[in-house]
Parts: structure tokens; C-alpha cells; sequence
């Protein structure tokens, strides 16, 4: 008897775990645990969800013409090489979909996004993952890594859950240090919380083998409406549209992301707050021995002495319903990774932490 059987590499698959929205008997909490916009999408991108309603009766545009022409003009980019998804998760795995397969190399950084080895075991291809140095992307020894079966490498830029940044140099060394068969994907998440910084778009017009990635859940506190873009040569874009379902973007999901993106003045006060408020509570935790690298992104990680304080600390950081992020999963079990939350947020997990340290509890 034949068995139905799933392809190679999908029982490997460790299902992602998203942060945690509540705790048992607590009615009040913050999440801090998904470095989702304390502040929630802006007052535009609201008003055009609600306007598409009345027009649901309408599939969506297939190639999202409307967004992708208002992305190039806030980052001054090249519409036609721009791709939208569900996400940024959905064109990474584009990438992956269309760029490796069985027997094939894909890597990945030791403090890395989990969603990298589960889309490269998506498609059956092999996961290789790099050691970081310092919590920080090493170039030397993603270089030494590479092989004739590597296809991909993913760096995140800045990094999650790490918060550092490698400069620009480094990362036009890498992107000069791999085979031209290789693909170089700098994903770009965090990139709206560094003050000038493009992401990689420069990369990406240097090198054909370069893509960036962004999101719209992140600065732009669309989260929950999934809507993400690469940015790539013109080559690239056109395959990974043949793997892109024609309406993988909803009427509602492409108006909304539109409308945030033209929503400039909304955009500069959630960097200036996030950049204000990020620095406050990162020296308020080094004050009291929590120590953490300086933030390029909407979180910190904070550092423990060991395992058993950073999980103690998170144990009584939800009685107070506080939630954030255990990253022992990412090979960092000594730390918690912090959301920067508004400015109550971010004084009750300064006052928690400090009961906490004081051994009050
Ligand atoms: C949040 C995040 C994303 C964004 O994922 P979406 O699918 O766009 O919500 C991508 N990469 C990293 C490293 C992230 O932290």
C-alpha cells in the first residue's frame, strides 16, 4: 500500500511561534512581545480600510500598480522593480520558491529570523547557519559558509532579535564576496528606524544578485494586514511574480498599505517617538545592571546574568501583565527581547524590572 506522503524537509519543520497577547488571569496586559507600533496604524490607513468596504464586491488589482508606485516615491525607487506579499514573510518565500530546491544551500545568521530555515525547508532545501559575532552579522564568516550549493543568504539588517546593525561597508563586502549564482536577501524590516538609511536599496541597484525586503508591519502598524516588498533587478521581480498568486493582496490589505505609505507625518512621529523612547529605556535598564546593545530597530534586547534571571524576570514581568520575548530559541537565552512601547509602556517595564532586580520578589 502507497502512503501519502509529504515532500522532503516538511516534517522538519518547526511551526514559528508568534509572541505571546495574553496571560491567564490577567485582564490588562501590554504586548510587547512582536514589535508591533504601540501607537497602531495611523489615522490614514484607518480611513482607507474602512473606505474599501463598500467595494469588496471587486477582486483586487493583480499587479497592485497603485501601491508599488507610491512605494518608489517615498524611497525614490523603480516601480517595475518592486513585488508586493503578504507580508515580507510571502516574498522571501518567493525567493526561496523560485531561486532553491532539494540539495540546495540556504543561509542563514545565528541570531537570525526562525522564518529563514522554515522556508528553506519549505522548499526541501538545506538550512546552514552561520555563527554571529557579538550578537552581530559576521561577514568573514558568512564568506566561509558559502558553497557551489549555496543559493540564498539571509541577512537581516538591522538585526532581529539582536537590534545592532552592520555598516554599509561590510555588507557591500559580502554582497562583493559571493558568487554571482548567489542570492543576497537583505531583509529590511527594522530599516524605517535608522535615521537615513535605504535598506540595501543602494545594494540592490549595484549588485543583480542583491534583494531587499520591507515591511508594513512594523513602523507602519499594519501588522495584522499583512503586506510586505522586495525590491530586486528587474530578472529577479519577473520570476518571482510567476510564483506570486494574481490576488495574494487584498483590495483592503493594498489601500491601507497605500494610504500609510503617502502618510508621512504619522511616519515621523512614530520614529521620533520610537528613537526617544528606545534610548530612555535602555539606559534606564543599564542603570539597574540590565545591560543591551544601542538600537537600530523598535525593540532592545536586554541582557540578564543567566538563563534562570531572564526567565525569572519574565515570569514576574507577567504578573504585572507585561509580555515580551523569551529568545532562547535564537541561541539567546540570557536575554528578553523588549518591544519599545509608548511612554507608559516603557515606565512600567523600567519600574517592573527594577522590582524585580531589587529582589523585592
Ligand atoms: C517582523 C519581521 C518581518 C516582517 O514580516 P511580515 O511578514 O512583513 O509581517 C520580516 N523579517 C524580520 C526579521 C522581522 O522581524
Amino acid at each position: 500500500m502507497n502512503q501519502i506522503t509529504p515532500q522532503p524537509g516538511i516534517m522538519d519543520i518547526a511551526l514559528y511561534q508568534g509572541g505571546q497577547s495574553h496571560v491567564d488571569g490577567v485582564a490588562e496586559v501590554i504586548k510587547l512581545s512582536s514589535n508591533e507600533n504601540p501607537f497602531g496604524p495611523g489615522p490614514k490607513a484607518i480611513e482607507a480600510v474602512l473606505e474599501s468596504a463598500a467595494t469588496l464586491h471587486r477582486y483586487p488589482s493583480t499587479d497592485h500598480a497603485s501601491l508599488r508606485s507610491a512605494i518608489a516615491e517615498r524611497h525614490g525607487l523603480d516601480a517595475d522593480r518592486i513585488i508586493c506579499g503578504v507580508g515580507s514573510d510571502e516574498v522571501l518565500q518567493f525567493v526561496a520558491q523560485a531561486y532553491a530546491g532539494p540539495g540546495d544551500e540556504v543561509i542563514y545568521t545565528e541570531h537570525g529570523f526562525s522564518m529563514y530555515p522554515i522556508i528553506a525547508r519549505m522548499v526541501g532545501a538545506t538550512p546552514v547557519m552561520v555563527p554571529e559575532r557579538d550578537r552581530r552579522v559576521d561577514v568573514d564568516n558568512i564568506l566561509a559558509a558559502v558553497t557551489g550549493q549555496t543559493r540564498i543568504v539571509f541577512v537581516t539588517n538591522p538585526g532581529n532579535p539582536t537590534s545592532t546593525m552592520i555598516s554599509a561597508d561590510e555588507l557591500g563586502r559580502l554582497a562583493q564576496g559571493l558568487p554571482t549564482d548567489c542570492l543576497m536577501v537583505l531583509d529590511g524590516a527594522y530599516a524605517e528606524f535608522v535615521d537615513g538609511f535605504d535598506g540595501g536599496a543602494g545594494l540592490v541597484d549595484q549588485f543583480s544578485n542583491v534583494i531587499m525586503t520591507r515591511t508594513f508591519s512594523k513602523v507602519y502598524g499594519l501588522g495584522g494586514m499583512r503586506v510586505g516588498w522586495g525590491y530586486a533587478a528587474k530578472e529577479i521581480i519577473d520570476v518571482l511574480n510567476r510564483v506570486r498568486q494574481p490576488f495574494n493582496l487584498s483590495l483592503t490589505a493594498l489601500s491601507a498599505a497605500e494610504a500609510a505609505v503617502r502618510d508621512e507625518e504619522y511616519l515621523r512621529f512614530c520614529q521620533s517617538e520610537n528613537a526617544r523612547l528606545r534610548v530612555w529605556l535602555s539606559d534606564e535598564l543599564a542603570k539597574i545592571g540590565v545591560a543591551s546593545d544601542a538600537s537600530c530597530t523598535n525593540f532592545i534586547l536586554a541582557r540578564f546574568e543567566n538563563r534562570t534571571e531572564a526567565e525569572a524576570c519574565d515570569e514576574y514581568l507577567k504578573t504585572q501583565g507585561l509580555i515580551v520575548r523569551r529568545v532562547a530559541g535564537y541561541n539567546l537565552p540570557n536575554a528578553l527581547r523588549i518591544t519599545v512601547g509608548d511612554e507608559n509602556a516603557c515606565r512600567r517595564v523600567v519600574a517592573a524590572i527594577t522590582t524585580f532586580k531589587r529582589g523585592v520578589v
